[in-house]
């Protein structure tokens, strides 16, 4: 509205100009006179003017055959577009018009548009490499995989714009889940760009999936000299796939290989369980006993865990009992604390038969911490002390429906793996499992626990069961049959359908 104005006032103003200087041209009498060489002319005043405008319209039309001439020594010298493009400057006009539009459409969510309006632009422009980008998204965008597709392989025709149409024919290939053309996609791509990170992690979890740890190691050392990854994260990644390299040549039948694979990656990462325990393995297959006992030992400081004590048992595979202990008391000493160190000692005293000691290790963590484990340890020294089979029933059946305890759990997922691995099964992510407690209660998600309660406990138990508080395990545990008349009825109890079962 406002540049309307602007433009009528203008015009008004240029009138108004041009007719004062008429006048005063008129008012300077003879006019102008020209001297070219030695012929003379003399000009009126309206003649001056029409020939300052046949000049100027000259000068004008010198610059436009210069063009047209540079263009036509172009086309002489090979650009055979050079004159189409000199008389199709009005056409490029309207291509970037149109690719504006296409790209304010692209943002607008408006696919339909986008589309129509960057075949408009490549019908102008001739520029598939800028044309085609557009095309592709708003395919992508309208759900045309096909065409979309078309768009990303005439991206790959040119060297600036391939790295993108690679990455484009490659998320395709993600989402019809087929990998292995994924992942010679994701190689290419970063040959071409080692820098890219978001090519070096699809690569990486491709890697990964496909268990080429080697490669995925490389990709690795190229996200840390990219400064993709600070230094610790990647030696704890690098240890990850080291462990997993050495697991998978191990099941390959080369033993040698994976020893060193696995002392490699429990060097790199001496907290990663997997590492610590195969590197302990692979010592103790070289007789290095000292060797393996130190990376066990090492772990244990930062994670006590169940397969440690394995692998630390492993190192003295026949010893009796007794010496077993004494021999663990190393490892256990390190996180008196704990729980596992706890349940560990335990464990070692019921199989040394020790039960009251046992007993004294446990504390009340089977009260406090009521887990699968700590209970089934409950009930193996109730059982070991000779209790009542009622109170180790008892035990059981609050084993059965307890929570597992800690477990490989998905940082991302929340899914939970029965075995460690690289990558979660569930969700794919890289490095993701941890050993916690799920945060998903598993209580919630296991009636069937409580159904089977009957079959494994008996009948009467079931009454018990459910009201089984902590304070009722502690009476429990305590129970010995028979001491008085509420403990003896409560023994009883069991032997009933027992009876009658049999
Ligand atoms: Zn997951």
């Amino acid at each position: 509205m406002l540049w309307s104005l602007i433009k009528i006032l203008f015009f008004v103003a240029l009138v108004a100009a041009l007719t004062v200087g008429a006048n005063l041209l008129m008012e300077t009498g003879p006019g102008v006179r020209l001297a070219i060489g030695t012929v003379e002319f003399n000009l009126g005043p309206l003649q001056a003017v029409i020939a300052a405008l046949v000049l100027l319209a000259a000068v004008w039309a010198v610059f436009k055959i210069a063009g047209l001439l540079v263009a036509f020594l172009r086309f002489l010298n090979g650009d055979e577009t050079a004159i189409s493009r000199y008389f199709n400057r009005n056409r490029e006009r309207k291509g970037y018009q149109a690719l504006s539009e296409a790209l304010l459409a692209l943002s607008a969510g408006e696919g339909r548009q986008a589309m129509s309006k960057a075949a408009k632009a490549e019908k102008y422009l001739q520029k598939p490499e800028v044309t085609a980008l557009v095309t592709a998204q708003a395919c992508e965008m309208v759900g045309d995989r096909k065409r979309a597709e078309a768009a990303y392989k005439t991206l790959l025709k040119n060297d600036k714009t391939r790295f993108v149409g690679i990455r484009g024919i490659l998320g395709q290939k993600l989402e019809d889940g087929d990998t292995a053309t994924a992942l010679a996609l994701a190689q290419k791509a970063f040959a071409l760009r080692p820098r890219n990170e978001g090519m070096q992690d699809t690569l990486l979890k491709l890697q990964a999936e496909k268990h080429d740890w080697k490669g995925a190691r490389q990709t690795l050392g190229a996200k840390l000299k990219h400064g993709g990854m600070p230094r610790d994260l990647h030696r704890r990644r690098d240890a990850v796939l080291a462990v997993s390299q050495a697991k998978e040549v191990l099941s390959e039948g080369n033993s040698i290989e994976a020893r060193e694979a696995a002392i490699e990656a429990a060097r790199l990462s001496p907290d990663l369980v997997p590492a610590a325990v195969m590197a302990a393995r692979a010592y103790i297959e070289q007789d290095k006993p000292r060797y393996a006992a130190r990376v066990v030992k090492k772990a244990w400081e930062a994670q006590p865990h169940p397969e440690l004590a394995t692998a630390y048992a492993e190192i003295q595979p026949n010893e009796a009992p007794k010496e077993r202990l004494k021999r663990f008391e190393q490892l256990l000493r390190l996180k008196p604390d704990h729980p596992e160190t706890k349940m560990l000692r335990a464990e070692l005293l019921i199989a040394a038969e020790d039960f009251p000691a046992a007993r004294r290790a446990m504390g009340d963590l089977a009260s406090e911490d009521p887990t699968t484990r700590t209970l089934a340890i409950m009930a193996a020294i109730e059982r070991g002390e000779g209790g009542d089979e009622a109170v180790v029933r008892g035990w059981l059946a609050r084993a059965v429906t307890a929570p597992r305890g800690p477990q490989w759990v998905c940082d991302k997922c929340q899914a939970i793996a029965s075995e460690w691995g690289p990558t979660c099964s569930n969700c794919g992510a890289f490095d993701t499992l941890d050993w916690r407690r799920p945060t998903v209660s598993e209580n919630t998600s296991s009636p069937t626990g409580a159904e089977m309660l009957p079959l494994i406990v008996g009948a009467p138990a079931r009454s018990a069961a459910p009201e089984a508080g902590d304070a009722d395990v502690v009476d429990l545990a305590g129970a010995k049959p028979a001491e008085d008349g509420t403990e003896e009825s409560r023994g009883d109890e069991p032997k009933e359908p027992e009876a009658a079962r049999a």
